[in-house]
């Protein structure tokens, strides 16, 4: 990529000004997508979600797109349809970079409309914030890509030197079922040298993040067998351990007494540069009062950088439904975080192995490999991570944080199989109070516009050096 690592940013004050000039069309913009309730779910009213497609569209046209269209892919044995996304493109001039714009057109149900106090589907500006189903998760996503366009657009020609794909998602929070079929169909159309995903958080009010660390996921069944058949407690209990029991301690052996985890050959991460606060933690979480946190290491590393691993399913007897039988079989299903640097099918040999280590009176104890995700991170001193750092900073003022997820973003894995040399970087609209997913979800305005001129800055940049 023809990056200068000395990025021009000596147009800021122009682009800001524009920024903020385009700012009221961008809410407008904003709350004509969060007036369309698109869910993407089965059960909803999905005519929806091709609704906003239309819109997401005539908009990208609007701000100048010189080709925009809906498209969808398949998806499985019965080759389903997915949801429609939009893809619009601006090409590169010869040796400049493309980049590709990322953000998703769909959202989450309303759930309990009563917990809301303003209208799911009528963006409401209270004070600095916009409230709105979308508003933030991912509207805001969508309207950030298509102002920073316009903006750089206007600012240095509509024939300026960077390519641009946008590419707006319309299934993200159902799964992303068709997406990796999208990538693999239509990857000639979406092929480029940087990803900017708009579709995380920022650190705090008015301190920027990019996110850095994406845990990965793996999931097993283990199975445990004490006897041929199931026989009556009264006759065989006490010598014979039902299998329950026997899994029971089976399970208990993947964390030590601290809470952490004591699977061998887990890997754990580097340590965060910022720290979660504990007190923020405990809201966030409702955990207890009188829970004391498990594991060891800062919070942010228990979060994102080191494995964590939850008992998902166990099969037994229901307590309603319970009789005197010792179980001969027992099985559980077990959900494993991978901290950024494991490789999945490592974590499953090692599970497999702590698994057929264990010596709990003979019993039969195995291990067999469900799903697994890819854990990611970002090298902060590639070219890509560092443009969008400096534009950060230059855009909010102040040095920006690298952050990571505890869990997972399921398309960051199939975006990097498919395009294995393009810089991926995961930027924020949202803000620890953003309330994505919940009732009451909001956009934080005044860093809405600093990502907008954050990502003109980067566009701009990528035009600039040759
Ligand atoms: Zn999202």
């Amino acid at each position: 990529m023809n990056i200068s690592p000395e990025f021009d940013f000596s147009n800021h004050p122009q682009l800001a000004q524009k920024v903020s000039d385009n700012l009221d069309i961008a809410m407008k913009r904003l709350s004509d997508l969060v007036a369309i309730p698109s869910i993407a779910w089965e059960a909803f009213d999905r005519t929806q979600v091709h609704k906003s497609a239309e819109k997401v569209k005539e908009l990208a046209l609007e701000v100048g797109f010189e080709s925009a269209e809906i498209l969808t892919a398949t998806y499985g044995q019965d080759a389903k349809e997915g949801m429609p996304a939009v893809v619009a493109h601006k090409p590169a001039k010869p040796g400049y970079p493309t980049v590709l714009l990322y953000a998703h057109h769909d959202v989450q149900p309303v759930g309990d409309e009563n917990e809301w106090e303003t209208k799911p589907f009528e963006a409401t500006q209270v004070g600095d914030r916009l409230f709105g189903r979308g508003a933030a998760d991912d509207k805001a996503g969508v309207v950030a890509h298509l102002t920073a366009f316009e903006t750089v657009k206007e600012a240095m020609g509509a024939d300026f030197n960077a390519g641009v794909t946008l590419f707006i998602e319309g299934e993200e929070e159902a799964g992303s079922p068709s997406f990796a079929s999208f990538l693999e169909t239509y990857s000639d159309k979406l092929q480029s040298d940087v990803i900017v995903v708009a579709d995380s958080a920022n650190w705090q009010k008015g301190v920027p993040a990019l996110t850095t660390s994406l845990r990965g996921v793996a999931s097993g069944e283990i199975s445990v067998r004490v006897a041929d058949h199931d026989v009556h407690s009264g006759m065989f209990g006490g010598p014979l351990l039902d299998a329950h029991t026997v899994m029971v301690r089976a399970l208990a052996s993947l964390h030590d007494s601290k809470g952490k985890v004591a699977v061998e050959g887990l890997v754990h991460g580097t340590e965060p540069e910022v720290e979660y606060t504990e007190e923020n933690f405990r809201t966030d979480s409702g955990i207890l009062n009188s829970m004391r946190l498990a594991g060891e290491g800062s919070l942010s590393s228990r979060l994102w950088t080191q494995p964590a691993i939850s008992i998902i399913g166990m099969s037994i007897a229901d307590v309603d439904k319970a009789s005197n039988t010792i179980a001969s079989r027992s099985t559980a299903k077990i959900s494993v975080r991978l901290a950024p640097g494991s490789n999945p099918q490592e974590a499953h040999h090692a599970l497999e192995k702590h698994f057929k280590n264990l010596d709990l009176w003979g019993a039969e104890i195995s291990y067999s490999a469900d799903d697994s995700g890819l854990p990611f991170s970002t090298d902060t001193s590639s070219t890509g991570a560092q443009l969008a750092l400096r534009s950060f900073e230059t855009a909010w003022g102040v040095t920006p944080v690298s952050t990571g997820l505890g869990g997972s973003i399921p398309f960051i894995a199939d975006l990097k199989e498919v395009f294995p040399t393009a810089e991926i970087l995961i930027t924020g609209i949202e803000d620890p109070d953003t309330r994505a997913h919940s009732a009451n979800e909001s956009l934080y305005v005044p860093d809405f516009e600093k990502a907008i001129v954050a990502e003109a800055l980067m566009l701009s940049a990528l035009s600039r050096n040759s």
